[in-house]
């Protein structure tokens, strides 16, 4: 079986075709092209709704075309197309959707609209063919999620922030800086030079027993901080961004802290469980070296998908389609999906049919 997967709910427009070959039974990326709109944003700080949409609907088609050829594909070749139908910024899902809907149309071939989400909750399988459950981290720059991974359509969100997510947070830190955009790699670059312990930056709802995470507070933290220096030299923005790193990196251990405990609770018998990470924050260092630890502690496997994988990519959503597909979910009235810019995950778990939020 091949997939066609495409992805544009933010700001990257992307095409892949991946293939489940039953009798090898592990899947394989025939293609997976990305093509990113970092620099068309770059010099807003930040994701421009309308500009990325117009970028879509300028770049989709070409990427598509290059996702068939490196597979050594064609149209006709593929079984079906999965695309990403929400949560995202409308203009790109429209897009992308519709144009999934015209392919499938015109080659009668069954359509799939993914939830973005579950791409990324699924793509451990995809690369590391992990069996269900297992519990998942998702940090990036529009969600800060921890989720338990049941099986396909059975998801569970045990935590989500109440306000900024992860990216964003690390985004805006750089912006107040003047560090380039996307912030995140800039302020783990900048944070090496630094000193963690210069500032105490407070460790949001650490210790609380309410699952969630928050952001903001810490955000704001920050800013005072920097403004109260003026000018600020490059070794206090180091500081701030170590402190600032450090702060983050202890407050999101004890967030996934309880959920391991609580996933141990709930499932006795496994032996070794599997975290999983995904989102663009995986990449950091200090978070992941945290995150192994954490999990050798516990008894749990640390489970990170190559970062291609774990950052938006469409061959999270091809495989979520075939997922889909094996599980017989598929949806016969995907035609009719409007594109939805919020779908929580866990209203995936039944297909929902029409429009509506
Ligand atoms: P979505 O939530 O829809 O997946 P997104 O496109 O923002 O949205 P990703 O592409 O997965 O998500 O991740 C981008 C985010 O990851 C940005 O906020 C970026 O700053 C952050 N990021 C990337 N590298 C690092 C890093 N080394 N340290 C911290 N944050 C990082
Ligand atoms: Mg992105
Ligand atoms: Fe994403």
């Amino acid at each position: 079986m091949r997939v066609l997967g495409i992805e544009t709910s933010c700001d990257e427009t992307a095409a892949s075709i991946v293939a489940l070959d039953h009798a090898q039974a592990r899947p394989k990326i025939l293609s997976n092209v990305v093509l990113s709109q970092i620099a068309e944003h770059a010099a807003f700080g930040g994701v421009v709704p309308e500009i990325a949409a117009r970028a879509h609907v300028e770049a989709l088609d070409g990427i598509i075309e290059a996702a068939l050829e490196e597979a050594g594909v064609t149209l006709e070749q593929v079984d079906a197309v999965a695309a990403t139908a929400g949560p995202g910024l409308v203009g790109g899902l429209i897009v992308g959707l519709m144009t999934a809907k015209a392919i499938a149309s015109a080659t009668q071939k069954p359509l799939l609209a993914i939830n973005h989400l579950e791409g990324h909750a699924l793509t451990a399988r995809l690369s590391n063919g992990l069996e269900f459950p297992y519990l998942l981290l998702l940090v990036s720059g529009g969600h800060t999620q921890i989720l338990r991974i049941g099986n396909v359509g059975d998801y569970q969100r045990w935590a989500t922030t109440i306000d900024d997510a992860l990216g964003e947070a690390f985004d805006k830190v750089a912006k107040m800086l003047a560090l380039p955009y996307p912030g995140g790699p800039n302020v783990e670059k900048a944070a090496a030079s630094g000193d963690p312990n210069r500032f105490a930056f407070p460790r949001p709802l650490k210790g609380s027993a309410q699952p969630d995470f928050s952001f903001s507070g810490l955000k704001t933290a920050v800013r005072q901080a920097a403004s109260a220096i003026a000018p600020l030299s490059d070794q206090d923005v180091a500081d701030i961004c170590a402190s600032f790193q450090a702060a983050v990196t202890d407050t999101l251990a004890d967030r996934v802290k309880r959920a391991l405990v609580r996933f141990r609770a709930d499932y006795p018998d496994r032996k070794t469980p599997a975290l999983v990470v995904a989102g663009g924050v995986a990449a950091n260092h200090a978070i992941r070296t945290m995150l192994e630890q954490l999990c050798a502690a516990h008894g749990f496997s640390f489970v990170a998908p190559p970062h291609i994988l774990c950052t938006d990519n469409a061959a999270m959503i091809a495989w979520a389609g075939i997922e889909r597909l094996n599980a017989g979910m598929a949806d016969p009235d995907a035609f009719d999906f409007v594109p939805r810019s919020r779908w929580p995950l866990d209203a995936a778990s039944t297909p929902v049919i029409g429009s509506g939020r």
